[in-house]
């Protein structure tokens, strides 16, 4: 079914960034938690339509790994985007000064999973792999938001782009239209490296100073108290060569993930404590 405004009751901010905010909202019919996301654009009505029909193809099939489509629709020239609310927040709100190994390599399944139903099963690039695009839950789930679907939204927003941190791979930054799934790959390994180090392994003064090391510098690495192949999954996905760089299929066979993939690990109380640290 459709959802309407009128069946929502809006709660608080969950946070904004630079197309928008998102705010708890609750479906009144259902009695459903969502998180809704705003996004100001100015588009004509022929375009947002596009938007919605665009956005449709996620009510086809889901992922434990990406974050749940509810339903889209737009008030004047916004869009309202209401999907999964995620209790524990985003990443870069929980990792702290940096996440132990064994929750890296559960967050590392997680998004190389999603990332790789995305484009096996809609054939969707991301795009915007960052921290706070990856979700959890207190049940210790971790999923991926605000990936490309639409292809008439991209292109709206593509306009304003560029944020203070940078999680564009070399190529990118040194041609424009140039993405590909390996690009989406870099994007991963240097959110995972962000995760670990507790802060974004790029720090410059200024945007430029940023983009260059990007391209020109050795890309980052974990600290050191991870372990060989930990260090060596980050390092296959920040090869500067873009088609060096291995598929989502080669990572979820790397050794990193192989040693973690069959191990507990309590995802749950990580996410738990990570959370309530926060609110202090
Ligand atoms: P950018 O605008 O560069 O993409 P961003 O991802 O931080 O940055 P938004 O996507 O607008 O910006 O999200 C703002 C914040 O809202 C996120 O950082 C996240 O903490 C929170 N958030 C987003 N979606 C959800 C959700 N489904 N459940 C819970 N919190 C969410
Ligand atoms: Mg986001």
């Amino acid at each position: 079914f459709n959802i309407k405004m009128d069946d929502l009751c809006v709660h608080e901010e969950l946070g904004h960034g630079q197309y928008g905010t998102v705010k708890k909202v609750s479906h009144v019919v259902t009695n459903v938690v969502m998180a809704m996301k705003e996004i100001r654009l100015e588009l004509d009505e022929k375009k947002l339509q596009q938007i919605l029909m665009e956005l449709d193809v996620l009510h086809k099939s889901t992922s434990e790994y990406i974050v749940e489509f509810y339903g889209a629709f737009f008030i004047e020239s916004c869009v309202y985007y209401c999907m999964e609310y995620m209790d524990a927040g985003s990443l870069d709100k929980l990792y702290g000064d940096g996440v132990p190994e064994e929750v890296l390599a559960k967050i590392a399944i997680s998004m190389v999973k999603g990332l790789k139903f995305l484009k096996d099963e809609l054939s969707i690039i991301h795009r915007d792999v960052k921290p706070t695009n990856v979700l959890m839950n207190l049940k210790g789930q971790v999923k991926l938001c605000d990936f490309g679907v639409s292809g008439q939204l991209n292109k709206s927003l593509a306009k304003t782009n560029i944020g203070c941190q940078s999680y564009m791979a070399p190529e990118r930054i040194k041609a424009t239209d140039t993405y590909t799934v390996s690009s989406d790959v870099w994007s991963l390994g240097l959110s995972l490296v962000e995760m670990a180090g507790g802060k974004y392994p790029y720090n410059y003064d200024t945007m430029f100073a940023q983009l260059r090391a990007i391209v020109e510098d050795e890309p980052p690495t974990l600290p050191s108290h991870y372990s060989t192949d930990a260090c060596d999954f980050i390092s296959a996905c920040l090869h500067k060569e873009p088609s060096s760089r291995p598929t989502y299929a080669e990572l979820l066979q790397h050794p990193f993930i192989q040693k973690y993939h069959d191990t507990p690990v309590d995802m749950a109380t990580w996410a738990t404590e990570a959370f309530a640290a926060i609110q202090k």
